[in-house]
């Protein structure tokens, strides 16, 4: 069966190229009826931290990248990363290298000079040490001749010839265990058979591979997906402005399943589709439709698929985002209001942000702001007009959208005014806008008492 895995290192927070290499691993797993492992990468003591820990796995649990198992943490796995090393060196498929930090300079030095990459092949490499306290280090024995071939399944073949590289350190002096054994060792004990991650792994595959093979296990199958650029083509990097997770989530207003299916389209296609459900896209996932090109982030296309998912979104789950985002507590009366108003804002919401402004008018108490560009609608004629219709309104029986229409519609006739020279000065005496959801909408959401007492506040 095939068994993917997503193999963050929680020295920063989860951002999107992370999120969609684990959502590509994910929608593999689940099209082949396998499993999608979590790994943490947390060999680095120094640099994990727990916070990045936390957001890695909130994220993840936002975006409904749901993880098969326990997640494994790579750091208590030390023990049997020696464990392979010491097999390694039985089999002589590894060495114990004394060079000292003097010897590796000179080795750099040399190679500077010659103006190559350091490439170590230690001294060590075929003799043994007769003092037996000397500090060593673990080396790979790397092969040096012929060349390696990975078939990538979104790269295709790609050929490194075995002279360009190099014996890497599988234990540093101290036993701790390096991260590129870490990897290998990990993935072979979870069963992987797909590795799936940035192209900007790729070379380390091919460092990596020397020791599967001399361990005799299974070769995984590999897929190295190309970077995500910023609009500008350049790698995304802070400078792009968000790249966290959590950015998208918190400060921009974009719901989970817009950004998975932002991600989803970033890199992979099928055809034309853009709106893509979870089930699709795991009926429809296959490698051989990623990309070879980086991909761009276009914050427009995800605004725009952010709309359509605030416009079919169930109206209590965006009440609710939208009654955090205003600061209202658990029990505030004005929640239902909020839920009863989501049909008439959500058509104009491309973020949770715009649609908690666009909310906001419901809860502010009266007297109420008024936006600067709303402020010419109260003035001139308004007041007189705003009297009519508050008289007319307060003589409505039924406080529905029929029978305000109807009203508003008269007080109209009767002044000879057009509809909307009537209904701009009730939306800025309402609303504080100029802009708002319609404004019979508006009337019914407000109800009876606060509308007309919001009226009579610019009335004459
Ligand atoms: N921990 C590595 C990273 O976060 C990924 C390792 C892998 O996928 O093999 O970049």
């Amino acid at each position: 069966t095939v068994v993917t895995r997503f193999a963050p290192s929680p020295t920063g927070f989860l951002h999107v190229g992370g999120a969609r290499t684990a959502l590509f691993n994910l929608l593999f797993a689940r099209h082949h009826n396998g499993r999608f492992l979590l790994r943490i990468e947390d060999t680095d003591r120094a640099r994990s931290t727990q916070p990045a820990i936390d957001a890695i796995l909130s994220g993840m649990r936002w975006l409904n990248l749901d993880w098969d198992g326990e997640e494994v943490f790579q750091s208590t796995r030390a023990r049997r990363h020696a464990e392979v090393v010491e097999a390694m060196l039985a089999a002589g498929a590894a060495y114990r290298c004394y060079m000292t930090a003097e010897d590796i300079e000179a080795m750099r030095a040399e190679a500077q000079a010659k103006k190559q990459p350091l490439r170590i092949r230690s001294p060590w490499r075929d003799r043994v040490n007769d003092d037996p306290t000397a500090p060593f280090v673990v080396r790979l024995r790397a092969p040096t001749e012929g060349a390696t071939t990975i078939n990538d399944l979104v790269q295709g073949p790609v050929t490194v010839q075995n002279a360009e590289l190099d014996d890497l350190v599988l234990l540093r002096s101290d036993g701790t265990p390096t991260y590129m054994l870490a990897v290998v060792v990990d993935d072979h004990d979870m069963g992987v058979t797909h590795i799936i991650r940035g192209d900007d792994h790729l070379n380390n595959a091919f460092r990596q591979l020397p020791i599967i093979k001399a361990m005799g296990w299974p070769e995984p199958a590999y897929a190295h997906i190309p970077l995500i650029h910023g609009a500008d083509g350049a790698k995304l990097s802070k400078r792009h402005g968000a790249v966290g997770i959590d950015a998208y989530r918190d400060e921009l207003g974009i719901l989970p399943e817009a950004l998975d299916n932002y991600l989803l389209r970033l890199g992979w296609g099928h055809g034309d589709d853009e709106i893509i459900s979870r089930e699709q896209a795991i009926e429809w996932f296959d490698l051989a439709d990623v990309g070879k090109a980086p991909s761009r982030f276009d914050m427009k296309k995800l605004e725009n698929l952010n709309g359509h998912y605030i416009r079919t979104a169930d109206d209590a789950r965006l009440a609710e985002l939208v009654a955090g985002r205003l600061g209202l507590a658990e029990d505030d009366p004005r929640r239902p209001v909020i839920t009863a108003a989501m049909p008439a804002l959500k058509p104009r919401a491309a973020n949770l942000n715009e649609l908690a402004d666009g909310a906001r008018f419901l809860i502010v108490s009266r007297p109420l702001p008024i936006a600067t560009d709303a402020e010419p609608l109260l003035a001139g004629d308004a007041p007189l007009t705003l009297a009519k219709v508050h008289h007319a309104l307060d003589a409505v029986a039924k406080w529905d959208t029929e029978a305000l229409e109807e009203a508003v519609r008269q007080v109209a006739e009767t002044l000879g005014l057009k509809l909307g020279q009537v209904a701009q000065p009730l939306r800025a005496a309402l609303t504080g806008r100029r802009t708002s959801p319609g404004i019979f909408d508006v009337l019914a959401l407000l109800g009876r008492d606060e509308s007309l007492a919001r009226i009579a506040d610019h009335a004459a």
